[in-house]
């Protein structure tokens, strides 16, 4: 696990690539918000809006059904810039305090959930030491740090403020062992076994643990068989699970060189992704997961947290993405772990030794306790 100076020197160093089976580069995302200060407003980034489709009016309406747009009832989202320092004082929390400022600048602010410590210029922070990736990047403006109103709504209010995610009394999990089948995911670099084999055997490993927590457990499949993206969200469905978690490992081929965890939740509405493998990344559009997005990052950051310190691995952070089709469908909470990199001999090793993927599953388990 790297430590927070380690993780804020090598932020400007890292080489983003992530992903399974190909070599996926993480975006950059949006160029840096424009922001210009006018009587202390700052003005927020220009996200592309993606406005619905109206049927063309008709007079005739007693014969034409006409399918309006569901009516929606999420609350709008933030998207100014705020004072950090007011957004404090809104939740009685002590006002951020500066922590670097050589060679990067960097500012915490706390709640007694944990710490946030956020980067000027980096869309990297962390949560009480472990990565977590922002829409946007933090600013400085007239001495006053500024956060964009999304990030602070839905990254820096579910951790530092509100209540942690409980799990009440439908305590069904589904597990989903990433590929399988003729989809066999990446290969391991050392003998190029496929991904399949390990997301499998941990999924098994982490059942039984988890059903000694008193969890109803249903794996999206038992034995080596291709199950679509789409039915393994209806399979959580069709089981009423109150939880999804689907088990990944990564690859950067050609590259040896990339290691450590990465997890993953669906982009809340408005926010760039951290990873979009070329698929579009539209700001504003909106999926059934997006219910879930308090919960989402909760989870996200308890689970990776948990794995991270079992494992030992280097922290790549929780992370962003839209186009993840066993996520972005799920209405309930629903996050995807990649456990580490195929594609670095010395991951691979650790990731082809059953021990590694006990510890990984039991890390897992505990936060489902
Ligand atoms: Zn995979």
């Amino acid at each position: 696990m790297l430590k927070f100076a380690e993780l804020i020197f090598g932020a400007s160093l890292l080489l983003l690539l992530a992903g399974c089976a190909t070599t996926p580069r993480e975006e950059t995302g949006p160029p840096p918000a424009e922001i210009t200060v006018t009587n202390a407003v700052v003005v927020p980034p220009k996200p592309v809006v993606i406005r619905p489709v109206l049927p063309p009016a008709t007079n005739n309406s007693s014969d034409v059904h006409i399918n309006l747009p569901p009516k929606i009832t999420r609350p709008a989202p933030i998207l100014t810039w705020t004072s950090l320092n007011n957004w404090a004082v809104r939740h009685k929390l002590s006002p951020p305090r500066k922590v670097a400022s050589s060679p990067i600048t960097a500012y915490a602010i706390g709640s007694p959930k944990g710490v946030m410590t956020l980067i000027i210029g980096s869309r990297e922070a962390t949560w009480n030491g472990v990565g977590i990736h922002l829409g946007y990047a933090p600013e400085v403006i007239d001495n006053q740090l500024f956060v964009y109103g999304l990030d602070l709504q839905k990254n820096l209010e579910p951790l530092l403020v509100n209540e942690p995610l409980t799990f009440g009394t439908n305590r069904v999990v589904v597990i989903d062992p990433g590929h399988g089948g003729i989809n066999g995911g990446t290969i391991s670099v050392l003998d190029k076994r496929p991904e399949k084999d390990f997301t499998l055997d941990c999924a098994r490993r982490l059942k039984p643990l988890l059903e000694a927590s008193g969890w109803q457990v249903f794996l999206t499949h038992t034995n080596d068989v291709d199950v679509a993206l789409s039915n393994r969200v209806t399979f959580a469905e069709m089981h009423h699970a109150s939880l999804f978690i689907s088990l990944h490992f990564n690859s950067a081929a050609p590259s040896h060189r990339e290691s450590g965890l990465e997890t993953y939740c669906l982009t809340p509405v408005g926010l760039p992704s951290t990873l979009t493998r070329g698929n579009p990344d539209f700001l504003f559009q909106s999926f059934p997961n997006n219910d879930s997005d308090e919960a989402n990052i909760q989870l996200a950051m308890r689970l990776h947290t948990a794995v991270l310190r079992a494992s030992g691995e280097e922290d790549r952070g929780v992370r962003r993405a839209r186009f993840m089709g066993v996520l972005h469908g799920q209405r309930r909470p629903a996050v995807l772990i990649e456990g580490g990199f195929l594609s670095n001999p010395s991951e691979a090793q650790h990731i082809e030794n059953a021990d590694f993927r006990q510890k990984i599953a039991e890390a897992i388990a505990s936060v489902l306790r």
